[in-house]
């Protein structure tokens, strides 16, 4: 494992190459080679070049499904920080939706789920949505975190639930435990 290898014989991991080009911020993580025109990052991963904040999240984060990508807590395309990252999921059809800017970040519906809600926001003009946890604490409306699904919300906010040792009934131990 500490086996010395000359620095010229040495090809630099994928995330050595990655980290250098990113500028480390007290807030985001601002990616500082290659960027396209809507100054989104771009890496070349080994094979062919990515999208710098899509790399970050899947190699920190987890896998993105088919059909969601990754969007911007932060709305600042270059910022690669994970923690600033989450993924929406793509909806069909949208077209005439997403000609009003309107649509394109705003609260669309309350979920059957307490603390959680469905968002949309618009990516290089399509439509994707996320699901958002909050859960008040003495009062205060707290943000838990954003998700693909809503499942995964309603989990985060029991755990939240949990973590704070509110009194609440669980999203998901009730449904569990009904018959
Ligand atoms: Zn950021």
């Amino acid at each position: 494992m500490a086996k010395v290898i000359p620095h010229f014989q040495r090809f630099k991991t994928a995330e050595e190459r990655f980290w250098e080009k990113v500028d480390k911020t007290a807030g985001c993580w601002v990616w500082t080679a290659t960027t396209n025109k809507k100054g989104y990052g771009r890496f070349w991963n080994g094979e062919r070049l990515v999208g710098a904040h899509r790399w970050a999240y899947e190699r920190y984060v987890g896998p993105v499904p088919e059909g969601h990508m990754v969007l911007h807590r932060c709305d600042n395309p270059p910022c690669v920080r994970p923690d600033h990252l989450f993924l929406g999921g793509a909806i069909a059809n949208a077209g005439d939706m997403m000609l009003k800017g309107r649509l394109s970040l705003c609260r669309v519906g309350a979920s059957q789920f307490a603390g959680v809600s469905l968002h949309r926001r618009t990516i290089n003009g399509r439509l994707y949505e996320y699901w958002r946890a909050r859960i008040s604490i003495n009062g205060k409306p707290t943000h838990i975190g954003t998700f693909a699904s809503e499942l995964e919300a309603a989990a985060a906010y029991d755990e939240a639930a949990v973590r704070h040792g509110l009194q609440r009934r669980a999203n998901l131990a009730e449904q569990e435990t009904s018959t």
